[in-house]
């Protein structure tokens, strides 16, 4: 990608500037511009969609075996593993996450969509079975036009993990990227149609969500939409596709409580629990943000966890050292400033962090030192929203019938983690937790083979698993007189 000229965007496989508004990306650590695009206009957003329809019915890519398929998708896996120190630094630039974890989100992408083709060449086989006298067939059918629309916080990997599905079912995919991180989705456009993607197929069209977002939701040639994001836009979305008659997978927001039980190995919880919500500066909707310990072992526990949150290293992305790299914008900082503000006003207690780093090096960057707040209370505001940093709220806990209750009291659902000794409590509290994911000992932890989604405000629908090709395909029924 060359960041000295404005870069083009992807047009149903044309190359060109989009013709909306020019803006520049910024790299969070330090402000300055990283790269220079138009947005797309709606005029784009048309031309993008009818051309995917085109693609779609006329390039023949539907029609290829599942095997043709496959082996153009393991060749993106190889392209972005070969290119992936230079992947890891551009996505690095685009959303300032440490270069440690955009390595692991590069290897995340080739991973998912080596994982798809997998799974859309063994698709083949379940297709056909027959039934009594009579033959009948259940066969899937691509969709067509698939809308992905992403947001900034793993951008390349959100990317990946619905194009190599969409692809992978023989559908167009046209995604929607951040506004604030377009980079990624570009670049993996390019890798697909390098691999051998029939061009039209892909387009890119980096905008507003309110604008380019609502516009390719609302076409009616998109026939599903694949979303990542608030869960207030998942609810607009999907009021749109209720009119529309569409399909949607939402994955959206959460406020996911972490247990630690008095029979833990304390080690091992103090370095998850700090993973769980600071990796990523909380910015991940799987954060562990709200944190329930054991009565009994509350002052020890919360004062090990305080210590090693203020000894993680915060700083410049770049640095293989870095574990706490700056917040996307100065906007989102501000909004992060606001919720501690909120809680300590509810009558919270900083136990550590709560303000910015000191130093020149951080002047220019979006950085928000791990912050921990004790002595609130789980009906509160700072305990029920998602805050999307490195905020985590404590409380202790001694009735686990109480514990349950409280860890269950969020409109969120989606991830939830365990930390004990006794594995009939784990199995206990893993089952009587409700999320969509629940780690046990661990957290963070992903496996491309493994569905991953939440319940209520969390989201609809599932990513990931050896299925999640099927929500880009219609199933039909074929019945044979004999
Ligand atoms: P967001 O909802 O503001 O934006 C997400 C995407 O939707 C962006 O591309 C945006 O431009 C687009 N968009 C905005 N308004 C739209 C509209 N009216 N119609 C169509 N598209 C529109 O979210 P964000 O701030 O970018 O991301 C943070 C949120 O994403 C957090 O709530 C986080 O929990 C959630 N998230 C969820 C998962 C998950 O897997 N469950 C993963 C990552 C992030």
């Amino acid at each position: 990608m060359n960041l000295n000229q404005t870069l083009p965007i992807c047009i149903a496989g044309r190359w060109r500037l989009g013709q909306g508004d020019r803006y520049a990306t910024l790299y969070p650590a330090t402000g300055e511009a990283v790269a220079y695009l138009n947005a797309a206009s709606l005029d784009d957003v048309e031309e993008a969609i009818q051309g995917a329809d085109v693609a779609f019915r006329t390039s023949g890519w539907a029609q290829r075996k599942p095997h043709e398929r496959a082996a153009v998708l393991y060749r993106v896996a190889q392209l972005i593993r070969e290119r992936g120190e230079e992947l890891a630094q551009l996505q690095r630039l685009d959303n300032g996450k440490p270069i440690t974890e955009t390595r692991n989100l590069v290897g995340s992408a080739a991973a998912t969509f080596q994982f798809f083709a997998a799974a859309c060449e063994t698709l083949e086989e379940t297709i056909t079975p027959s039934r009594g006298d009579n033959l009948t067939m259940s066969v899937y059918e691509p969709m067509g036009v698939i809308a992905a629309i992403t947001p900034w916080n793993s951008p390349i990997a959100s990317e990946a993990q619905k194009m190599a599905p969409a692809l992978a079912a023989g559908n167009a995919v046209v995604v929607k990227p951040a506004e604030v991180t377009p980079l990624m989705a570009l670049e993996l456009a390019r890798i697909c149609e390098e691999a051998g993607v029939p061009k039209g197929l892909i387009s890119v069209l980096p905008g507003k969500g309110s604008v380019i977002g609502d516009a390719i939701t609302l076409h009616p040639l998109v026939r599903r939409v694949s979303f990542t994001g608030g869960t207030s836009t998942g609810k607009h979305i999907a009021h749109i596709a209720a009119d529309k008659m569409m399909p949607v997978s939402l994955e959206l927001g959460g406020k996911s409580p972490t247990m630690v039980f008095e029979d833990a190995d304390l080690d091992h919880a103090v370095a998850g629990v700090l993973y769980g919500i600071f990796s990523s500066s909380g910015e991940s909707c799987i954060a562990g943000s709200r944190l329930f310990v054991g009565h009994g072992i509350y002052d020890t526990f919360m004062e090990r966890l305080a210590a090693g949150a203020a000894a993680l290293r915060v700083g410049d992305p770049a640095d293989e050292r870095t574990q706490v790299g700056p917040l996307i914008t100065a906007r989102h900082r501000e909004s992060i400033e606001s919720y501690v503000a909120l809680g300590i006003e509810d009558g919270g207690r900083l136990r550590t962090g709560g303000m910015r780093p000191q130093g020149a090096q951080f002047d220019r960057g979006n950085y928000y030192l791990p912050t921990i707040i004790e002595d609130v209370r789980n009906d509160q505001r700072i305990c029920q929203e998602e805050i999307f940093g490195p905020v985590l709220v404590a409380m202790p806990f001694s009735d686990e019938n109480d514990l349950i209750e409280q860890a269950n009291d969020s409109v969120y659902a989606l991830a939830a983690g365990i930390w004990t000794r006794d594995y009939k409590k784990a199995w206990r509290f893993g089952r009587a937790v409700q999320a969509g994911n629940v780690w046990i000992n661990t957290y963070k932890q992903f496996s491309i083979s493994t569905p991953f989604g939440g319940w209520r405000d969390s989201g609809l629908g599932r990513e990931k698993g050896r299925l999640g090709i099927l929500q880009y395909m219609e199933q039909k029924s074929l019945y044979w007189g004999m």
